[in-house]
């Protein structure tokens, strides 16, 4: 359901009582999303995970610490930032999102975006990037902004890895580090939006200058 009087509030009562798809049958909590409402930033994750499913909140667990502790590095705290999920409610055992569960979800989240109208939306693993561009390997395109039109929103798409990856593997820890960096780069130098050639972490001799002098102590 969509209408002219859409906000965000009306969008959650709908997430928790959607029916759309199985999952809500196995979950304690919707996830709807949550954070500053006229938020420059957005992250979207995969979908809610054990902590985040008992508490109805997005990034509550391991995950979402780590996510915090680079929000603050780079000057910004949880309220300064909206986040949400590809879905709203957990898959059972954290498996993989299924297509029909992703479909079912996909007119909230476009809804929340459009209401909230961010100038960069950061998804958080392949699942998170593919609702925006499919096609591409995250290995590939990870820190590096592109311009978008999605469902009539207008942004930069950051891609980024999952913060469970992070954990998981040092290699993709240092990159997701480094992404954080070049985030705040382009936040304090907003690409133009007509520039079809996104952004590297390596190639940007403004951004190797910039974190020269910021000194941003991530690592
Ligand atoms: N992982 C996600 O993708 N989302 C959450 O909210 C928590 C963990």
């Amino acid at each position: 359901m969509k209408s002219s009087s859409d906000t965000l509030q009306s969008i959650t009562k709908e997430i928790v009582q959607c029916q759309q798809c199985p999952l809500y049958k196995t979950a304690t909590n919707a996830v709807p999303g949550e954070g500053n409402s006229h938020a420059q930033i957005v992250f979207i994750g995969e979908a809610p995970g054990f902590y985040e499913d008992q508490q109805g909140i997005p990034f509550v667990g391991r995950s979402g610490k780590l996510l915090d502790f680079c929000l603050k590095e780079i000057g910004l705290q949880r309220s300064d930032v909206w986040i949400g999920n590809v879905l709203k409610h957990r898959p059972p055992q954290n498996r993989d999102p299924l297509s029909q569960e992703i479909s079912a979800c996909k007119p909230f989240l476009d809804r929340q975006l459009k209401l909230i109208q961010p100038k960069f939306v950061v998804t958080l693993g392949r699942f998170a990037m593919e609702k925006f561009i499919s096609g591409i390997y995250i290995s590939r395109v990870h820190g590096q902004p592109r311009f978008i039109t999605c469902e009539s929103n207008k942004f930069f798409l950051f891609p980024m890895y999952h913060p469970a990856a992070a954990l998981r593997n040092p290699h993709i820890k240092k990159d997701f580090y480094q992404d954080f960096k070049h985030l705040k780069y382009c936040l304090d130098n907003p690409p133009k939006p007509s520039s079809t050639k996104p952004t590297t972490s390596s190639d940007n001799n403004h951004q190797n200058q910039h974190n020269q002098n910021k000194q941003i102590n991530l690592l």
